[in-house]
């Protein structure tokens, strides 16, 4: 990666971006938190066994379905916290702001609607073209 961009952002607006991604990482900790929590319950009650077999065979399927759904939220949130830390780490290392494929600034307006963005909108494009 070529280290002579720069970040397309000011000294302030880094900061303000930074300020942003800081609150959101405790919002998604604090989601993440309650998530383990009622997970955590759940399979709790779950090995009581406080149901019959049959009902317990009913109810299985909307109960995976339940624990299913919690599993990807949680994972969403684990992926998006990552996210917001290597922006925060490139923040520190001076480097935020520019594309993680080829180097170039990304987008002032891109990164203002998604401050974690890691990839210029071209990259984010062609990385989608791909799936
Ligand atoms: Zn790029």
């Amino acid at each position: 990666m070529p280290t002579t961009s720069k970040s397309p952002l000011s000294k302030k607006e880094t900061i303000e971006l930074k300020d942003r991604l800081l609150d959101e990482r405790k919002d998604l900790e604090a989601q993440f938190q309650e998530l383990e929590e009622s997970t955590f319950s759940a399979n709790q009650s779950e090995m009581t066994g406080e149901m019959g077999f049959d009902e317990e065979y009913a109810d299985a399927g909307t109960a995976t379905f339940e624990r299913e759904k919690d599993l990807s939220l949680v994972n969403n949130i684990r992926d998006l916290m990552e996210r917001i830390d290597k922006a925060l780490a490139k923040i520190d290392e001076g480097t935020y702001g520019l594309c993680d494929r080829c180097g170039k600034p990304i987008e002032k307006l891109r990164l203002k609607a998604l401050p974690y963005a890691n990839l210029c909108l071209k990259d984010k494009q062609a990385e989608e073209r791909v799936r």
